[in-house]
């Protein structure tokens, strides 16, 4: 059985008077949060763009467009459901995904388990399939200037 493979990378702003949401978990008492035109979720963002890409479905602003109105505030793991949708279309499901969070701060290992759970959940998939990790980028650039934050992803499909 072929196995086809996908890669994702995104980023987002950071500013005061946002939530901050990573793997569709708020992460509490952070000072800011991702600015977008959804919930500006990076990591789940990443995340579809490695599904769709393995899948050959283009990409998220094909499929979920920043100037279509349904998309305002969306709550990003809804969009990773429908993501799964699509993949189910194609005759195509899961089997694992990877994904690196790069941000200089809060610490996020904390919420770890509950970012991989809420990523397996709208995939349908084990908790065990979706890694996720954090890093920092040593200070260097917009991202260790703290402008922003980035993600990167590689997801694994089979034939359904
Ligand atoms: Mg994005």
């Amino acid at each position: 059985m072929s196995t086809r493979t996908g890669t994702g990378y995104d980023s987002h702003r950071l500013d005061a008077g946002r939530p901050l949401i990573l793997g569709g978990v708020r992460i509490p008492d952070a000072a800011r949060g991702l600015t977008g035109h959804s919930d500006a979720d990076v990591l789940t963002h990443a995340v579809i763009d490695a599904l769709l890409g393995a899948a050959g479905l283009g990409d998220i602003g094909h499929h979920f467009p920043d100037t279509d109105d349904r998309f305002k505030d969306a709550d990003s793991l809804a969009l990773l459901a429908e993501t799964r949708n699509l993949l189910s279309g194609a005759s195509l499901k899961p089997v694992h995904v990877d994904a690196t969070v790069i941000a200089e701060a809060p610490k996020l290992g904390p919420y770890r388990d509950a970012m991989a759970e809420a990523l397996a959940g709208a995939l349908g998939v084990a908790a065990t399939a979706v890694n996720v990790k954090f890093t920092t980028n040593e200070g260097m650039g917009f991202l260790g200037r703290g402008e922003g934050m980035a993600a990167m992803a590689v997801a694994n499909l089979e034939a359904a």
